[in-house]
């Protein structure tokens, strides 16, 4: 490569598809060249003994809040959390202020983000009550997929009509990307909590009570059937039920086919948290009892669930101290903590690294079409965390990069830390510091069938 500058990550142990191996990355023009042993020097040289090498994380769920909604979050700050906690890749969802449901707001919102992303991102489109012909158009425009919110949650997103839900289904398979789905039943939803509202419950439980288990289960249902038949590809993101999970696993055994998402909250959380941190942890789906966490880790281990994302959901300060249930937001942030909570996992024995990586980077990048992402192997962009698997730290949000670090992870004792990011062959990230300016760019879905697509 006489001429082109050459970064060799030598001597870490590399998590490649076929498992952990010791080797040296080489990487030129942004692009992993080889995987070998005592490579050549390179112009660059990073020494990563003692360090695993991971594709970076694909974070398939998160919410900038740009546009209009700066002061939760922006595009700057969600990336820089991002690249800070070894993600790469995120894609962000459409239920902005105004929502992303017109390919105007499609370029609107790519030009408003383009300069200030530090990873590559895709911009997901909104499935509303009447835009089958927008959805073609935001395709044009790379649209990573489009979300269709069954159930009611942050933003103007009420739940389409069946008829309007199929129209966009098939407008989405017209143009061969993915659907990903809050699947909750809207009308149940408003029933429920009206009921518990006038009944004068304010405290955070009402939440999961207003949320029943056959809520999940019936939008679930409703929507894997009309999905098959429309031929759209389907992604359920936050699946947070072990009801919820059977079904998709009964109907996969009737030949439909869907990935299936869990958050990072719900493998770490159950309905025990409520009392320590009350409405912090507000969100939808709610955060469950443990008889369901148990089975989205029984479901991950058997391979029933495809993606681990997180739903980086920022809100202010002020309004994450919200007392009353009602008035309270949905959500909380994630991008950064995600990659080392479940670092500490395996280091706890509940999965391994290799785990990690098929659901944090090889899945997403096969289920969102994202051609060179996911894979430390050669042809693929070089995007690598450096992690220290023993590193004992603690989570601290003074030390986060979003706009309001307000965690239910504070203080939690972590085993395994992010050393350095690089994206596409860049360093962006190295011991707490961002370097260097925004060089994200949006990631298109690629046209062709890669190889092996998965669910
Ligand atoms: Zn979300």
């Amino acid at each position: 490569m006489a001429g082109q500058r050459c970064v060799v990550v030598r001597n870490g142990a590399v998590c490649t598809p076929g498992g952990l191996r010791d080797a040296d990355v080489c990487v030129s023009g942004g692009v992993i060249l080889s995987l070998e042993r005592g490579a050549g020097r390179g112009t660059d040289e990073v020494d990563a003994t003692g360090l695993l090498v991971l594709p970076g994380g694909i974070d398939a769920h998160v919410h900038s809040r740009d546009p209009g909604l700066p002061e939760k979050e922006d595009f700057g700050s969600l990336t820089a959390a991002a690249v800070a906690g070894g993600v790469t890749t995120v894609v962000d969802m459409p239920n902005t202020s105004p929502p992303v449901a017109t390919a105007q707001r499609y370029q609107q919102k790519l030009d408003l983000v383009k300069n200030k992303a530090y990873v590559d991102f895709g911009l997901y489109g909104m499935l509303d009550h009447d835009n089958a012909d927008e959805i073609a158009r935001m395709a044009e425009l790379g649209a990573m997929g489009f979300k269709l919110f069954m159930g009611q949650t942050t933003g103007d997103n009420r739940c389409p009509n069946d008829a309007a839900i199929f129209r966009g289904l098939e407008a989405a398979a017209a143009a061969d990307l993915v659907v990903g789905v809050h699947a909750e039943n809207d009308h149940l939803l408003r029933m429920f909590g009206d009921r518990l509202r006038s009944s004068g419950r304010t405290d955070p439980r009402a939440h999961l009570e207003g949320r029943p288990t056959f809520v999940e289960v019936e939008a679930v249902t409703r929507i894997i059937t009309m999905a098959t038949e429309a031929k759209v590809k389907l992604h359920i993101h936050h699946l947070s039920t072990a009801a919820g999970l059977q079904r998709v696993c009964d109907l996969r055994a009737q030949g439909h086919r869907v990935s299936v998402e869990v958050l990072v909250a719900h493998l770490l959380l159950d309905e025990r948290a409520y009392d320590t941190y009350g409405n912090l942890i507000k969100l939808n789906p709610p955060i469950r009892p443990a008889a369901d966490v148990e089975a989205l880790w029984a479901g991950l281990r058997r391979g029933d669930i495809n993606v681990i994302a997180t739903d980086h959901a920022p809100h202010t300060a002020a309004e994450q101290a919200e007392q009353d249930v009602w008035k309270a937001y949905g959500g909380f942030i994630g991008v950064e903590t995600m990659l080392p909570l479940l670092l500490t996992a395996a280091a706890q024995g509940r999965m391994t690294i290799e785990d990690i990586v098929r659901l944090c980077s090889y899945a997403p990048a096969r289920k969102w079409s994202m051609a060179t992402k996911g894979q430390v192997a050669p042809g693929f962009d070089a995007d690598l965390v450096l992690v220290d698997p023993e590193t004992q730290t603690v989570v601290d949000g003074t030390s986060m990069h979003s706009k309001h670090n307000v965690t239910p992870y504070e203080g939690w004792a972590l085993t395994g830390a992010v050393v350095a990011t690089y994206l596409r062959g860049g360093l962006v990230y190295e011991n707490g510091a961002i370097i260097g300016d925004p060089s994200g760019r949006q990631v298109r879905p690629a046209r062709v069938p890669l190889a092996t697509e998965g669910p």
